[in-house]
């Protein structure tokens, strides 16, 4: 077993609280990810579980134990470098056996570790090649490798794949999710793309500024984020966000641009958030004699193969919309748009989601 647990940790540098007041499981066997922006804290929290910094307030356990005051080699928790930290004049073989040598670990259980290894990563065949040779994918296996042949009792990973190029990240994270799930292990893994966490992980942690703002299955913080701020970190385009009024029969958002006809709407409301695959658009043409949806004009349109993007200005407001395919629709042009209630986020004083 190996869950990892923080209760209430808290980690400071001087005036930097960059871990505050932390509490959370990451259950065995799960691929668990932080996700936030630069200097929230990530790097911090994988440093406090390998044990490479002590918490000033607050207890971490690995598996059940209190590992305050336990030293890094005793945790056994793995770190996962990029793959520019395999060692470029070794092999791959020579690259994995390295820590059981360093350790100076019997030959004889050499092999039959690495061969283990190398036969749940698949990498058996590529062992003779110096890392050069190798596909992102392979050397990510590989580094894999050299953590895994310690047996340890979880990995970590620091945004391990953000130096790979767009393509090769998205392979890479299908082979991490694969390799994870095979494996069976518990894996921390730090992220600032909101795509590869929502795409990679079990659950995800939100971070801000060293807080804990949300944690949840992807899909669950996507359709249902408990504040603005957590709203707009999900999602591409990012969440629309307008100003809203209660009003007799609905709500108002944007002075008026939008009418959103929901009687269940929260009567404290200030603020309305629309995902951009939840905006309805149509011809205004089509629209006018219906008397459904408020007239848009396009502002810009974004063809993007399998969808498209249109950014709309609705009064003030400019809004995204994400729709699929093609459709023909030019900049200039009148629209109508509108959202089913139902898929309406709402938000109060402070940014808070309210509950419809
Ligand atoms: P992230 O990984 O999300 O970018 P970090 O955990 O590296 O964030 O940093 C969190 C906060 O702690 C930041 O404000 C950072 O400047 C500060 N910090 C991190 N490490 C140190 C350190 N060794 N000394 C001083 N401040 C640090
Ligand atoms: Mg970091």
């Amino acid at each position: 077993m190996a869950d990892i647990v923080f209760r209430n940790v808290t980690k400071r540098y001087g005036d930097t609280l960059a871990v505050d007041d932390a509490s959370f499981t990451v259950n065995d066997n799960e691929f668990f990810c932080f996700f936030g922006p630069p200097l929230s804290g990530k790097s911090t929290i994988l440093r406090l579980v390998l044990g490479l910094e002590t918490p000033d307030a607050g207890e971490i356990l690995i598996g059940g134990r209190p590992v305050n005051t336990v030293s890094p080699a005793e945790r056994n928790v793995a770190m996962v470098f990029q793959n520019l930290a395999l060692f470029p004049h070794m092999s791959a073989l020579d690259n994995v056996r390295f820590p059981l040598v360093e350790r100076k670990v019997a030959d004889v259980d050499i092999k039959r570790r690495v061969a283990d290894v190398a036969a749940k990563l698949h990498i058996g065949h590529i062992l003779h090649k110096p890392p050069a040779q190798l596909s992102g994918g392979e050397r990510q296996r590989v580094a894999i490798a050299r953590a895994l042949v310690r047996d340890p009792n979880a990995y970590l990973m620091d945004d391990p794949i953000s130096a790979l190029d767009a393509r090769l990240r998205e392979e890479t994270r299908v082979e991490l999710k694969r390799i994870q799930r095979d494996l069976g292990k518990t894996l921390i893994y730090v992220t600032h793309d909101q795509e590869e966490a929502m795409s990679i992980a079990d659950r995800i942690a939100i971070l801000d500024n060293g807080r804990i703002r949300q944690i949840g299955a992807p899909a669950e913080i996507y359709d249902r984020p408990v504040s603005t701020y957590v709203a707009r970190l999900l999602g591409s385009p990012v969440m629309n966000i307008l100003k809203s009024v209660r009003g007799e029969s609905g709500v108002e958002a944007a002075e008026g641009a939008l009418s959103i006809a929901d009687r269940a709407a929260p009567a404290d409301a200030v603020e309305i958030g629309l995902r951009p695959e939840d905006i309805k658009v149509s011809p205004w043409s089509d629209n006018e004699k219906a008397g459904r949806g408020r007239p848009a004009r396009v502002f810009e349109v974004e063809p993007l193969g399998g969808y498209t993007v249109v950014t709309l200005a609705a009064g003030q407001a400019r809004l995204k919309a994400l729709l699929r395919g093609q459709p023909d629709i030019r900049p200039d042009a009148m629209v109508a748009i509108s959202c089913e209630p139902a898929r309406v986020h709402y938000f109060g004083q402070g940014g808070g989601a309210l509950a419809r």
